[in-house]
């Protein structure tokens, strides 16, 4: 199977109805509810989940994983992913690339003794098989009540068949599994982001990005690099209101710079109330091109009028 085919399976990473694959338990589980499971070099499909599958990720596996291997993000990203949308929106993330010289398509950094990259292994990996829902398709993303949007959230289980996990016998509560995997700290990096494409879902079909948008959503969200240029090098200072404080933070601290990313990217994207705000003087700027080009637009249809008019031989209303 390669990673292009759509039948490819997916970890999830992205919160998903219960409803949703088939492979998806329809129980709906909370942080106290237990379950049991185990995965260790033992288990007879060890890094049987590795083989063939789609790993979305997100700029904070990007981060880590980058730093785990030194590379800059554009070398990353062209050796370890490829492109694909986002949760079929019209938003370009990436994937890990899966190797094409085997019989499998491993992922770049499985072996037989397992994830090489285990300690900063992606997000969708953590996760796996207890998934999450709480992004509200719709609804809750970054606007008012998204606080009170994420108690609401639950978790189920994604049970394939070639897992054996599930006939361990060690069992512990959905808290504990996470606390393990270590994906709390994933949540609070990634809930922004995550709340942005979901909300772009929501939209459906009904208005697409521009180009540019979608350039600016794929560069912010892949390569912290260039976006710390595109901060600090072009003209985005003169245009935004940055206070002091924020600007040190970011120059210092690439979780920061992606955390700030986020609120540029819902300023820009949906215009969220809780994105950036455009200098004043840019804002007047703004208005007297509107304004000049509503005078410019009026002037013209009276001269059309008036070309019309003379066209057929009528009187031009002196007044106009
Ligand atoms: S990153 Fe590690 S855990 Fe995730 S699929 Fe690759 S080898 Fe497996
Ligand atoms: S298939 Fe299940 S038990 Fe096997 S390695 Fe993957 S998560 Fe572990």
């Amino acid at each position: 199977m390669s990673e292009n085919d759509p039948s490819a399976k997916e970890k999830t990473l992205f919160g998903k109805g219960i409803d949703n694959p088939s492979n998806i338990l329809p129980k709906k589980l909370t942080l106290e509810s237990k379950i049991k499971f185990r995965c260790h070099p033992g288990v007879s499909c060890f890094t049987a989940c590795c083989h063939g599958i789609k790993i979305v990720l997100t700029p904070y596996d990007i981060l880590q994983l980058k730093n785990r291997l030194g590379l800059p993000a554009h070398e990353f990203l062209e050796k370890y992913t490829t492109p694909v949308y986002l949760e079929k929106t019209d938003m370009p993330g990436v994937a890990l690339k899966l190797s094409e010289d085997k019989d499998r398509n491993p992922c770049p950094f499985v072996t037989p003794e397992g994830c090489t990259v285990y300690t900063d292994r992606p997000s969708a990996c953590r996760y796996y098989p207890v998934g999450m829902a709480d992004f509200h398709e719709g609804q809750g993303a970054m606007g008012e009540g998204a606080d009170q949007k994420d108690e609401e959230k639950f978790f189920f289980i994604v049970k394939e068949d070639h897992c054996k996990g599930f006939e361990e016998d060690k069992e512990w509560t959905v808290a504990e599994w996470r606390k393990d995997q270590g994906v709390d700290v994933r949540d609070e990096m990634n809930k922004e982001w995550l709340r942005l494409v979901m909300r772009r879902k929501s939209f459906g079909h009904q208005a697409s990005l521009s180009d540019q948008a979608k350039r600016m959503f794929f560069m912010a969200s892949t390569d912290l690099d260039h976006f710390k240029r595109f901060i600090f090098e072009s003209t985005f200072l003169d245009t935004y209101v940055v206070d002091d404080e924020t600007l040190e933070k970011i120059k210092a601290d690439d979780v920061e710079l992606m955390l700030f990313s986020f609120r540029y990217l819902a300023s820009s994207l949906f215009g969220a109330d809780k994105g950036l705000n455009i200098r004043e003087d840019k804002i007047q700027e703004r208005v007297e091109v509107i304004k000049k080009s509503q005078e410019d637009s009026v002037v013209q249809s009276v001269e059309d009028y008036k070309a019309i008019k003379k066209a057929r031989g009528e009187e031009v209303d002196p007044d106009l």
